[in-house]
């Protein structure tokens, strides 16, 4: 297990959204409007993947390495962090929960976003549980992880939201994002991942074809945007699920 750094704005300590995924591009397909929009809004967004997506059908890990860096680069976001776990299987062993700790004591999240419980892919489900696992350990004083050499503090946050991927969640989502002025952007970020997904001048390729670089995969991402739009009366949308009761301060926020 290495971890790479594929982009780092070394002037950025500390984040407000930390997205955890299993693969370059699962938080692009997911949350690409949210993330978009908060970088907009000047908040900081850091996007850790925890493997390079090696068992993936077409492309190989170079080159997704590659076109992480370049969706990092539309998205505005301020690391984007590999952290080279074996592809297909993910597990919550010791090494791989003190790493996510130290990630997670490293950026401070006030939000922690990533995959929900039941989902398609078994990295996916196995990414949630690491999280939760991790973000409950990140808040235990006897669990020491350093960075740079030098002791974490321990951090602990409530804000854990999960991104809707390849299934619909159990439940009707918590919230919805309006992402109407940021869908443009994520489908930008989306297809920089050219060796995955349908993409201009990339359809005559030789390479077997998958769910994702079939033309229909772009247009069912835009079909469940417009949708999850139509529900909160604006044009595009993503849906969030929290793992704890979202509260609000007031309800003026709300309106
Ligand atoms: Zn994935």
């Amino acid at each position: 297990m290495e971890t790479r750094i594929i982009f780092e704005d070394t002037e950025v300590k500390t984040v407000d959204l930390l997205v955890i995924d299993a693969h370059p591009d699962d938080a692009e397909i997911s949350a690409g409007g949210a993330i978009a929009k908060m970088t907009a809004a000047s908040k900081k967004v850091a996007i850790v993947d925890c493997t390079r997506g090696e068992m993936g059908t077409r492309g190989n890990p170079d080159l997704r390495l590659q076109e992480s860096l370049e969706a990092t680069k539309i998205l505005k976001v301020s690391h984007r962090i590999n952290l080279g776990m074996m592809d297909g299987f993910i597990d919550e062993s010791p090494e791989s929960l003190y790493r996510v700790i130290s990630i997670i004591r490293r950026f401070k999240p006030r939000i922690v976003l990533t995959h929900p419980p039941f989902e398609r892919h078994p990295d996916h489900e196995a990414v949630h549980r690491l999280v939760r696992n991790a973000l409950f350990k990140s808040g235990l004083t006897k669990i020491h992880t350093e960075f740079e050499g030098e002791e974490q503090e321990i951090y602990r946050t409530r804000k854990i939201f999960c991104f809707m991927q390849s299934y619909q969640f159990e439940r009707k989502p918590d919230f919805y994002v309006d992402i109407s002025e940021f869908q443009d952007i994520k489908m930008k970020a989306i297809e920089a991942f050219a060796s995955q997904v349908y993409a201009t001048g990339n359809e005559n390729t030789n390479e077997p074809q998958t769910k994702l670089s079939s033309p229909e995969f772009k247009e069912e991402l835009i079909a469940r945007a417009k949708y999850f739009g139509s529900l909160i009366g604006v044009h595009y949308a993503e849906a969030y699920l929290s793992v704890e009761p979202v509260g609000v301060g007031c309800l003026s926020y709300l309106a």
